[in-house]
Formats: structure tokens, sequence, C-alpha cells
């Protein structure tokens, strides 16, 4: 039989492992990795001083601190979890669950040597830690990704939540004769060989979540205009082509509106590229607060946005985009104490069965394009009827 003490060498190697993926994972600044790291460590030290119990070492340091160390690392990886999911870490009742659990340890060691109480103890403490880390993952769990490293830390938070519990059941029960931890019992090697899993177990778990929370940023970052906070070009394209093929399933209507801010060139030479970029971010925010339908609404150029209304004709994206102009002539962009008045023009065309999205956006740029010619500050509807800004604002 594999001895106690050769499990807890295996496993503090394991954590050395986990401890180099975390550390190449330090410098990402990601929430939750420093407490991590502190949990790994204090496994280590646990673990290491748990080995201590085969030697002549005083019980403080083979009982005492291997057993806090437990404690503490599990308290430490909670709180990483908590972290990178963004929420606050209960620090006040970690403390006092930490404190009793150690009254505990220190009253059945000094007090009254009795092993039995002292794994109960523990056992109840870790089982509370660990179900705490599994109910955090599932309620935070991301609901327009994959789960897929929530779910391997749920798992493996609730079966060693499990494990420890049916520990504490047993002891309690008095169906196993209470041992020291490396005494060479099959009940020993069958918790040791469970519970020395846990922390990398946990950790990799942990890994896992951090790479996709990199990963959603990242995406993030890529499907974003920095400038303005609106759809990039590429997702708000991708976003258009499923529109347009959901159009197709459903034969409900889509409509497209391009919108292209009038003499932009000149808004950049007056008032300089920084006040121009004020006057784009201006519009992002009217535009999404106008539409209501941010999650539509794109930058597909320099000076030029895309807002699609699935199951909306265009008579009705007419009155929507001419609320729009309306808010953009009563609003102007305050920028380093002038006012920049603007204006844009826009087309738009609804979607026919069967038409690409290239065919479809060009139709729309052709309907801005007309209205540009016809004196700009007006949009063009899918009949081909040009509206000035005056008769919108009756529309
Ligand atoms: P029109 O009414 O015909 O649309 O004229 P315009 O001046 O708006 O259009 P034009 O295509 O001549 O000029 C667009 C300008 O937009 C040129 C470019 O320097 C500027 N631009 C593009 N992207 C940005 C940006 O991110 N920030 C700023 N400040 N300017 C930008
Ligand atoms: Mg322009
Ligand atoms: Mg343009």
């Amino acid at each position: 039989m594999i001895a106690p003490v050769n499990l807890l060498l295996i496993a503090g190697l394991a954590g050395v492992l986990s401890l180099c993926v975390l550390g190449s994972l330090a410098r990402s600044g990601m929430a939750g990795i420093r407490e991590t790291i502190r949990a790994n460590l204090l496994t280590l030290l646990a673990f290491f001083t748990f080995g201590l119990q085969s030697t002549a070492a005083p019980l403080w340091l083979s009982v005492v601190v291997p057993n806090s160390a437990i404690a503490l690392a599990l308290c430490s990886y909670y709180a990483g979890v908590r972290r990178l999911m963004g929420l606050d870490v209960p620090r006040h009742l970690m403390t006092l669950g930490c404190l009793v659990a150690l009254v505990v340890l220190l009253g059945y060691t000094y007090v009254d040597w009795q092993v039995g109480p002292r794994i109960v103890a523990m056992s109840l403490l870790q089982m509370g830690f660990l179900l705490a880390v599994a109910i955090t993952v599932q309620r935070n769990m991301p609901t327009h990704r994959s789960r897929y490293s929530y779910r391997f830390v749920w798992s493996v938070a609730m079966a060693s939540a499990a494990v420890s519990g049916a520990r504490a059941g047993a002891h309690l029960l008095d169906l196993v004769p209470p041992q020291t931890l490396l005494e060479p019992s099959i009940w020993n090697i069958a918790y040791l060989t469970l519970g020395v899993l846990v922390m990398p177990c946990l950790t990799l778990g942990t890994i896992m979540v951090i790479h996709d929370r990199m990963l959603a940023d990242r995406e993030n970052e890529a499907n974003t205009d920095f400038l303005t906070g609106l759809m990039s070009r590429k997702a708000w394209w991708m976003q258009a082509e499923r529109y347009c093929a959901q159009a197709l399933r459903t034969r409900r209507p889509l409509t497209l509106l391009l919108l292209d801010i009038d003499h932009f060139k000149t808004i950049n030479d007056t008032h300089g590229h920084v006040a121009g970029d004020a006057v784009l971010r201006h519009f992002g925010l009217l535009a999404t607060a106008t539409l209501r339908t941010g999650d539509h609404v794109g930058r597909v150029g320099g000076e030029e946005f895309g807002v699609l209304f699935p199951d909306m004709r265009g008579d009705a994206v007419m009155e929507v985009a001419a609320r729009l102009l309306d808010s953009v002539h009563r609003t102007p962009c305050s920028h380093g104490g002038s006012t920049i008045s603007y204006t844009f023009s826009a087309g738009i065309a609804e979607w026919m069965p069967g038409e690409n999205l290239q065919v479809f956006f060009e139709r729309a740029d052709r309907k801005l394009y007309a209205a540009k010619s016809a004196g700009r500050n007006r949009i063009v509807g899918p009949g081909g009827q040009a509206e000035p800004a005056a008769l919108q604002a009756v529309a």
C-alpha cells in the first residue's frame, strides 16, 4: 500500500506545477490570481507540515499549522473565485468560520487530545468553503459563452464538499476509527488520494476560467469600436449576416438604416480632430438613446453608422430616423467650451428575400448617396423619396 507521506509528496509536486502555470498568468492583471497563488502556497505548507507528523515535530507544527494552512488555503481560493467573478469577499464571515474551527482544533489538541472532533471540525469547515465556491460559480456562470470551465470548478467543488461531508459524518457516527492523517489505514489512503487532488483540480478550473475571461475580454475589444463604444464594423457585419439569415427563415421584414455625418471633414478642420472625435462619441450616445436598439448600432466607417431593424418596415424606420435627426438638431455637441452643431444624411433599404448582405448594404448606401446629393441633412426612404429635415420634424 502506498504510504500517505508519498501521496503528500506527489500532491506537493502537482502544487508546484500549478504555481508555475499561475505564475505565467500573474501579469495578466486578472482579479483573483493572487489569492489563488496564495491558496496553493498555503496548501504546499500544509502538505509539508502534515508530513512532519511522521517525525518528532511539536504538535503546533505538525497539527495546528497544517490544519490552519488548509483552512486558510480554501479561504483564499474562495476569495479568489469571488474576485474573479467581480464580487465582494465576505471577510468577516470567513474569519469567523476559521476562528471557530481553530478554537476547536486547539481545544482538542492541547486541552483534550481527541482526533475525531478535530477531523469533524476541519471537514465541516472545508465543506462550507467548497459549497460556497460551488454556489458562487453556479450563480455567476456566463449566459452567452461556454460554461465548460465553470462547470468543471463546480463539479470539483461539489465532489470535494461531498467527500468532506462524508468524512465528517463518518467520524460523527463513529463509523471509522479516529486516526491522524499519516497512519496508513485504508480510510486515510482513500481520503488523502481524493483530498490531495482538490487544490490542483480547483486551480486547474480557475486557470480555465481565467483563460475564458481573457478570451471574452479580447472578443469584446474586437467587437467594440474603441471611440464610440458601438459595435465594430466586423461585429456589426456578422450580426447583420445573422439577421439576414433569420429574416430568410422567418420571412419577417428587416430594414437597414445607413447614416453619415454631414461635412464632417469641415468639423475636423474647424474645431480639430479631438473635437471631431467628441462629435462621433456624442452621435453614438444619441443614436443608442434614441433608437433604443443599442446592440444593432455599428460604426461601419469613419463617420458612417449602420443600424438594423429586425421586424420593422421602412416607413417605421423612417420615423425613427427622423426622431434621431430631430434630436441631433436639438442637442448639439458641447466640447471644450464650444458648441458644435452638426447634421447627418441617411438612406433606408428594406431587405428583399434571398438578397445577400453586400447587395442589401449597397442599396442602402445608394439611398444615402441620394440624400447627400439632394442637399444633406435628410433621409431617403426605401421608396426613394428624400425627406428634408423640415418635413421630418412634422413626421
Ligand atoms: P459628406 O457630407 O459628403 O459626408 O462630407 P464629409 O466631410 O463628412 O465626408 P468626407 O468623406 O469628405 O470626410 C470624412 C472625414 O472623416 C475625413 C476623415 O479624416 C474624418 N474621420 C474619419 N474617421 C475619423 C475619426 O475617427 N475621428 C475624426 N476626428 N475624424 C475622422
Ligand atoms: Mg460625412
Ligand atoms: Mg463618409
